[in-house]
C-alpha cells in the first residue's frame, strides 16, 4: 500500500505514488529543508501541515495529498509557489539530513522529490482556490519545534521523532 501525491483537477501535473517508508523519507527531509526559512505564519503552518501526514499518527496508506490543499493564497501565490520549490531544492540538497536517525534511501529520496517538483511547477495561478489548510488534526498553538530535530510538532509530536521511536 502506497501513499499517492497528486494535482487531480490538472490534466498536466502527473501524480505519484510512494511506499510507506519512501513517504516518510519524504516528509522528513521536507519538514528539514523548511524549518530554517520558514518565517511567516503561512510558511510554518504549511510546514506543520505537511508533518502531520505522519504514518504513526494518521496510518499507512494515507499520508499522500492532493498539492492544491495547500492553502494557496492567490494574491500570494507567487511568493508561496517560490517557497515551494525551495523546499524541494534544499531537500534534494540534503539539507539538514545529518539530523536524521537514519540514512536515507538517496535514490528513492530524489525520486519523490523530482515527482513532486514537477507536480509544484505545474500549479499555476488559475488553481489557485483560496481554499485554507485543512487539518486533520490541528497542532496545538503557538507552534513549537522539536528540539531534537528543530522540525515544527504537529499534534502529536515530531514527525521524525516518531520514526525513530517506532523504529
Ligand atoms: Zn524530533
Amino acid at each position: 500500500m502506497g501513499n499517492y501525491f497528486c494535482h487531480l483537477d490538472n490534466s498536466d501535473a502527473e501524480g505519484f505514488s510512494i511506499s510507506n517508508g519512501g513517504t516518510s523519507v519524504f516528509i522528513a527531509v521536507m519538514c528539514l529543508a523548511g524549518h530554517e526559512i520558514a518565517t511567516n505564519d503561512w510558511q510554518k503552518d504549511l510546514l506543520t501541515w505537511i508533518s502531520t501526514h505522519d504514518l504513526h499518527v494518521i496510518g499507512n496508506g494515507n499520508t499522500g495529498f492532493d498539492i492544491s490543499e495547500l492553502g494557496w493564497q492567490a494574491e500570494r501565490f507567487d511568493e508561496q509557489k517560490r517557497f515551494m520549490l525551495q523546499l524541494t531544492e534544499r531537500a534534494r540538497l540534503k539539507t539538514n539530513w545529518e539530523k536524521l536517525p537514519y540514512e536515507p534511501p538517496m535514490d528513492r529520496a530524489v525520486y519523490a522529490l523530482d515527482k513532486f517538483d514537477a507536480l509544484v511547477h505545474t500549479f499555476e495561478l488559475e488553481h489557485c482556490q483560496n481554499t485554507e489548510l485543512q487539518w486533520m488534526i490541528e497542532p496545538k498553538r503557538p507552534l513549537i519545534r522539536c528540539p531534537m530535530h528543530d522540525i515544527f510538532f504537529h499534534s502529536q509530536g515530531c514527525v521524525i521523532c516518531n520514526d525513530e521511536i517506532a523504529g
